[in-house]
C-alpha cells in the first residue's frame, strides 16, 4: 500500500535514528482506511427503505458523536451532531442519519461543508418539508497546535425549508438542551 511507503518516509525524516519503525506504517496505513473509509458509502445506499408517516412535527436525533479529520492539518475533529427534519410523508430509520454523519465525517474535512454536506445529502434521501444541522466540535489543530486553545468549540448549523425560519428555535432549543 502506498500510505505505508510515505509514512515510512515521514517517520524517518522525524526520527532517523529510530530502527524499531517495525509494523507502524502499516497500521497507519490500515487506520487512515478506517478514518477515511466514508469516500466508499453513499448517501443514498445508507437511506436504504423509507417509511411512509403521518408525523407532522420535528423528528430529531441529538447528540451524535462523530470523528472527523482536518484537511488543512490531517489532525482529529471530535464534536456531537444534531440533524433533525420536517417529514412530509416519509420518514427514514433513526439510526441511518448517525450513518450519515459518519458517512460524511469519515473523509478529510472542513466543519463548514460536511455540515451542508450532510444536510444536503438528507434532502436528497428524503425530500422532507425542512431540515436543521448543528455541528460543535473540538478541533486538535486549535486546540493542540498553534494558537492553542483546548476545550475551544467550533458550532456550524444547516437550515433549509421551513426549519430556515418558523422551526428554527426549536430546532436549536432541542440541539441545544440536555
Ligand atoms: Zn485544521
Amino acid at each position: 500500500m502506498e500510505i505505508e511507503t510515505y509514512i515510512e518516509a515521514i517517520m524517518r525524516e522525524i526520527d532517523p535514528d529510530n530502527g524499531e519503525i517495525n509494523r507502524t506504517p502499516k497500521r497507519v496505513a490500515e487506520s487512515y482506511c478506517e478514518f477515511f473509509s466514508g469516500y466508499n458509502v453513499d448517501a443514498i445506499e445508507i437511506a436504504g427503505e423509507l417509511y411512509s408517516s403521518d408525523m407532522n412535527d420535528l423528528v430529531i436525533l441529538k447528540n451524535i458523536p462523530f470523528e472527523s479529520h482536518c484537511e488543512h492539518h490531517l489532525v482529529p475533529i471530535v464534536g456531537i451532531a444534531t440533524v433533525g427534519y420536517l417529514p412530509d410523508g416519509k420518514i427514514i430509520g433513526a439510526s441511518k442519519l448517525a450513518r450519515l454523519v459518519d458517512c460524511f465525517a469519515h473523509r478529510l474535512q472542513l466543519q463548514e461543508r460536511m455540515t451542508i454536506e450532510i444536510g444536503k445529502a438528507l434532502d436528497v434521501v428524503l425530500a422532507p418539508k425542512g431540515i436543521g444541522i448543528y455541528l460543535e466540535a473540538e478541533h486538535f489543530c486549535i486546540a493542540h497546535r498553534g494558537v492553542k486553545k483546548p476545550g475551544v468549540k467550533l458550532v456550524t448549523r444547516y437550515f433549509s425549508g421551513e426549519l430556515k425560519n418558523s422551526l428554527r428555535q426549536e430546532f436549536l432549543a432541542a440541539a441545544l438542551g440536555k
